[in-house]
């Protein structure tokens, strides 16, 4: 058997305009190249109320335990202003060395590797004693609750395991091998109305202005000190995002006021925690001045952590030898799919750079490629 070139699987899926939550046939490219390899391959669709349906991909080779899974996202931001790009987003062209396309970085290119270290592998070892397996879903960068989510609850609910998930999303800053995730803070966002009395602003007495309440409250949240970090992460911190009065008139004391405000927060608190110690707050101070408050959260997850293993550091040493970098154990940045993923297995990511991702010109250098086709490889070597 032919081993698969990760340039040609990467320009193919790049030329699939799979703009999330569209999927233009990059799930099909994925699933022709593992069935080729010899995967046994579901296709899992998923549609949510008020969704558009979403296609996802669980391939596996191999029977046994333990399952290595390889976990990635089709979809990919939009392009913006496609004027701006030097090639076509969606061309899979070569410049200078590098693919430029839209998603190349976050994440085709991983997936390319994925596939090319399977065939690298198999090629080598034949099926290995334990399993294979790669979780592909085109809805990552939106909502994210037609993918990996309910991908992992149905494997969950068929006693399907996982022991070990390495989840491909770009970790690096600027150069191949910088960094390793092996956690993320968590993410919650609230949005707060507080309602008053409204009334004319020359007869304040008969009414009640929400917005000075609101303003006390977004003072009071954004001035806790929530902690200040530990040694796996950076401190919490709120943000407020958005106020908002809908107010025409300028004589008139409004009946409502909203904010959102989103926290990125770290394993010292929960969700929940966090929840109640806000809300103390919101009827704290809304009781004080006469106010009622409604509040809707929304939980991207909590914070988690893989702790240390001999993975965790098989696979930091893997980097180490192909990248002559000695990459730092983070869990900065922004949400992903690990936080599905993180509760059924261990997991980490490890990917291309994010440099140029979600950016005009996108781009993954061919050496980068190569390189981390390498490292998956022999990643799957030592795990075996
Ligand atoms: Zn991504």
């Amino acid at each position: 058997m032919a081993v698969l070139s990760e340039v040609t699987i990467a320009r193919d899926l790049v030329r699939c305009k799979s703009v999330t939550p569209k999927d233009d046939g990059a799930i099909g490219v994925v699933h022709k190249y593992l069935k080729k390899l010899g995967f046994k391959c579901e296709i899992m669709e998923f549609q949510k109320k008020g969704t558009v349906k979403i296609k996802n991909l669980y391939a596996k080779i191999g029977n046994s335990k333990p399952n290595f899974c390889f976990a990635g996202h089709t979809d990919v931001v939009p392009a913006g202003d496609i004027k701006s790009w030097s090639v076509n987003p969606f061309g899979g062209a070569i410049k200078n060395n590098k693919i430029i396309g839209r998603g190349i970085s976050d994440m085709k290119g991983a997936i390319a590797c994925f596939i090319a270290a399977c065939s690298k592998y198999l090629n080598t070892h034949g099926t290995p004693y334990g399993s294979i397996s790669l979780l592909i879903t085109g809805d990552e960068e939106t909502v994210a609750i037609n993918g990996t989510k309910p991908v992992i609850e149905k494997l969950n609910r068929r006693g399907e395991k996982i022991d070990f998930c390495l989840v491909g999303e770009p970790t690096n800053l600027n150069t191949l091998g910088e960094m390793i995730k092996i956690g993320r803070r968590g993410s919650m966002t609230g949005s707060l109305t507080v309602y008053g009395i409204q009334g004319h602003v020359a007869y304040p007495k008969e009414s009640i202005n929400p917005t000075t309440t609101l303003v006390k409250i977004l003072n009071t949240i954004k001035s806790l000190k929530l902690d200040n970090g530990n040694k796996d992460f950076q401190p919490s911190n709120l943000e407020v995002v958005k106020i908002s009065i809908d107010n025409t008139a300028d004589n008139v004391i409004p009946a409502e006021a909203k904010a959102t405000f989103n926290i990125r927060f770290n394993n010292k608190h929960t969700s929940n925690s966090l929840k109640k110690k806000l809300n103390k707050i919101f009827s704290t101070v809304c009781k004080n001045n006469k106010t009622r408050y409604a509040i809707k959260y929304y939980v991207s997850g909590d914070a988690f952590i893989t702790n240390a293993n001999s993975t965790v550091d098989m696979v930091k040493n893997v980097i180490k030898k192909h990248t002559k970098r000695n990459p730092v154990l983070s869990t900065s940045g922004g949400t992903s799919d690990a936080r599905f993923i993180r509760k059924v297995a261990p997991c980490m990511e490890f990917g291309l750079t994010t440099k140029t991702i979600h950016q005009v010109d996108e781009n993954a250098k061919i050496t980068d490629l190569k390189k981390l086709k390498d490292i998956y490889t022999e990643i799957l070597e030592n795990y075996f």
